[in-house]
């Protein structure tokens, strides 16, 4: 009785072991440095007229960063903010603004392109009438 009990109890603690160490070793498999497999460019940054583009090489298995691509500066692409209006769009004149490059300072005027008119419908005199609702003028 004594001696299948200990026989018993060394099997379980040899079972133990082997599941311990198949865990452990799975883990290592985990843990072990990916090999990425695949890898995707995400873009970091864009070009501008300072700014390098940027794009990363990221390993999509893990996440690491394998490497980046760095593109030169695009000098023709200014960050315009319009700073002031100087000549307001009409629906039939298109307008002038003064704009400035958030990146490197460059100022520029712009064309506002002219709105167009918006034409509304009125019933006046027993008649439809279609008029701009901005400048009155009958279209
Ligand atoms: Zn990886
Ligand atoms: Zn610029
Ligand atoms: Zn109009």
């Amino acid at each position: 009785m004594r001696r299948n009990v200990l026989r018993i109890a060394l099997a379980l603690v040899m079972m133990l072991a082997i599941v311990a160490g198949t865990t452990t070793t799975m883990t290592k498999k985990v843990d072990a440095a990916c090999s990425h497999p695949t890898y995707a460019w995400i873009p970091y940054q864009a070009a501008t007229c300072t700014k390098l583009k940027i794009d990363l090489k990221v390993c999509t298995k893990c996440g690491e960063i394998l490497g980046a691509l760095v593109k030169p500066v695009d000098p023709n692409k200014h960050t315009w903010q319009r700073v002031t209006v100087i000549q307001q769009a009409t629906c039939t004149r298109s307008g002038v603004a003064f704009e400035r490059c958030a990146e490197c300072g460059k100022t520029r005027e712009t064309t506002i392109p002219a709105t167009g008119h918006r034409i509304t419908t009125i019933y006046r005199n027993g008649h439809y009438e279609t008029y701009c609702s901005i400048c009155g003028s009958p279209c």
